[in-house]
């Protein structure tokens, strides 16, 4: 057999769903297609280029990229997800489709209908992102090690977001955070990956029975054929161990009183679970096929509230 992507993804435990137009959806594991490239020759009536949108609303832009565009000041943030059927989101409410994109050349351009939609939902007050207080450095622990694991990376992508982003670069963000909170309270922590690079799944659990880990927590994002899926779930080996399912019990409390939707703590097969000889858990943080989630896991002040309540269950574990 080859080394391929599909093939090493058909060892992992991942219900499938066959929609009825006959596209597979596995989850968080399936290997998809290639983001389709935004093409356009020339520049249609009624659009606006980024920077004109940006100007007319009196923001700048403060990042751009293929097909993502955050537009600000000091008191809005405006993203434009550019992608098919991508969507604009104000101060983190979506306000509905982005529409007709076009590119030409290196500049973007959309529906100059675009600005007054955008403009009625400025605010003029400054936003107040939810604050987390200040993070209490809990006591620190022995000497366990804990592997975190950022799911997939390299030539496997794992699954696609509905916003065109790719899961394995958010299990890397979301991973990073979690592994600096851990970090922060004296925790030894070793990564399975620390860049966009693919360890198989048996180097990853061979990781963590080399360090003889205390805990062996793998972090991926879901996908579903059915968009209004949405919330994280944690799982363990079907024949996990009872420390397994108090970590699994643990990371579960705190994403929910975190305010996250729990699907809960649930057994599956996968590879890393089933050959990490310790205690080890997957969580997948949410759904990416879901549109205002998929965003979420993009927010970096999202992925911390992740970060610190999988955290927060790991150091009560320990
Ligand atoms: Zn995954």
């Amino acid at each position: 057999m080859g080394s391929g992507v599909s093939f090493k993804y058909k060892n992992l435990f991942i219900p499938v769903i066959i929609l009825s137009s006959g596209v597979l959806f596995t989850g968080c594991g399936e290997s998809q297609r290639s983001p389709r490239p935004i093409s356009g020759q020339t520049r249609p009536s009624y659009t606006v280029s980024i920077e004109e949108l940006a100007s007319k609303l009196g923001l700048s832009v403060r990042n751009s990229g293929n097909s993502y565009f955050e537009l600000g000041d000091a008191k809005n943030t405006v993203r434009l997800f550019t992608d098919d059927g991508g969507r604009a989101y104000v101060n983190g409410t979506s306000i509905g489709s982005v529409g007709t994109v076009k590119k030409v050349s290196s500049k973007t351009y959309v529906s100059e209908l675009l600005v007054p939609q955008i403009r009625g939902h400025l605010i003029s007050q400054p936003v107040q992102l939810p604050n987390l207080g200040p993070y209490e450095v809990p006591r620190v622990y022995g000497s366990g090690t804990v592997v975190i694991d950022p799911g997939h990376g390299g030539n496997d992508p794992g699954a696609q977001s509905v916003l065109g982003y790719w899961e394995k670069d958010v299990n890397l963000k979301i991973a990073y955070k979690l592994v600096s909170y851990l970090r922060e309270a004296g925790v030894d922590v070793v990564m399975t990956r620390e860049s966009d690079v693919y360890p198989t799944l048996e180097a990853r659990a061979a990781l963590a029975n080399r360090e003889n880990a205390d805990l062996f927590v793998s972090i991926h994002c879901d996908s579903n054929g059915d968009r209004m899926h949405r919330g994280f779930t944690v799982y363990r080996a079907r024949s996990a161990s009872s420390d397994s399912k108090k970590a699994g019990r643990l990371i579960e409390k705190y994403l929910s009183n975190a305010g996250i939707p729990s699907k809960g703590l649930r057994s599956a097969d996968y590879k890393v679970l089933v050959q990490t000889k310790g205690p080890a858990v997957l969580v997948e943080c949410g759904f990416m096929s879901n549109y205002d989630e998929a965003a979420l896991l993009m927010d970096p002040w999202y992925q911390n509230k992740i970060a610190r309540a999988i955290a927060d269950g790991i150091l009560e574990y320990l």
